[in-house]
């Protein structure tokens, strides 16, 4: 972990820049550092991976997809990755021998389709399955309320033209990107149908975006499965995502000193920001270059 104290260290130095920030100064604290928009705010950018204090060697990298490696859109199933960034994940689970995951509220059939023709390790539903390094996929047990939840829920989308139900059979998630006024009601309905469950369930809000999904496993729990098994074990973990749910990712990362990196704004348990999917992909890239030269150097 000593690699990464200089990271901490200048975490632990944050509130002096902030309020040097926040006089207006303008200050250039180093490379690493990005200020928002209204400088009223600072965030820090992740460890470069080609820095010579970094060890992107020794990282096991956990991915959410939507809005961390690919952009959302409209409806679920009309996103695309880049080719680039797909041949750097290509290079880098190949490089790290094998310790990069998926971590996503997609299914794995889903994913497999997105990243095709990758067969990535992967926690899909929010770890609801999860495909270990040696293919081997893991469902958890069925939540008995999801059956009455997803009839109400049916009920409700079909009085919306403009809803849209995603049954993704171990979970559900409604969509009203395309019907922003209604985001109070189907909040409303979301957290009464919660409670219905007696809590078997939870509703998560994300990007014009509720799910209803079983309370555990999540994203955390995942991460943490997958640290327990080879070739993750013993690995520093790094993990990006964009979203509310993943936060408990952030926090299970954070809880063993790894690097937790929050895509975008929003209040976030994350250590550091990258502000959009195009600087994931070009940390992506830079991590791709470093785990090359270091295997060049090897050799
Ligand atoms: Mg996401």
């Amino acid at each position: 972990m000593r690699y990464l104290g200089r990271w901490l260290g200048e975490s632990r130095s944050r509130p002096t820049k902030v309020r040097a920030l926040r006089r207006g100064h303008n200050v250039t604290i180093n490379s690493n550092v990005m200020v928002a928009d209204g400088a009223d705010e600072w965030t820090m950018r992740p460890p470069d991976p080609m820095s010579p204090d970094v060890e992107p060697a020794r990282w096991g990298l956990f991915l959410d997809v939507d809005g961390t490696l690919l952009t959302v859109r409209e409806r679920p199933s009309s996103v695309r990755l880049d080719v680039a960034v797909r041949e750097a994940l290509a290079a880098v689970i190949a490089l790290n021998r094998g310790a990069l995951a998926l971590v996503s509220g997609r299914n794995l059939e889903d994913l497999d389709r997105i990243f095709d023709p990758l067969k990535l390790p992967a926690a899909g539903l929010h770890g609801l399955e999860r495909r270990r390094s040696d293919g081997e996929v893991i469902y958890a047990a069925a939540a008995p309320a999801l059956d009455p939840t997803r009839a109400a829920m049916k009920a409700f989308a079909a009085t919306h033209d403009r809803l849209l139900l995603e049954d993704k059979q171990r979970s559900l998630a409604l969509h009203y990107r395309q019907a922003p006024e209604l985001a109070e009601e189907v909040r409303q309905l979301a957290h009464s149908l919660a409670k219905a469950s007696g809590d078997e369930l939870i509703a998560v809000h994300g990007k014009m975006v509720v799910e209803l999904k079983p309370a555990y496993p999540n994203k955390g729990s995942a991460i943490a499965d997958f640290l327990s098994e080879a070739p993750f074990a013993g690995r520093l973990p790094v993990f990006l995502g964009d979203d509310v749910t993943d936060e408990d990712g952030f926090k299970l990362v954070n809880e063993r000193g790894g690097v937790s990196v929050r895509v975008g704004e929003g209040e976030s348990a994350a250590r550091y920001r990258l502000p959009d999917e195009a600087a994931v992909a070009d940390w992506l890239f830079r991590l791709k270059r470093s785990l090359l030269d270091e295997a060049g150097a090897a050799q």
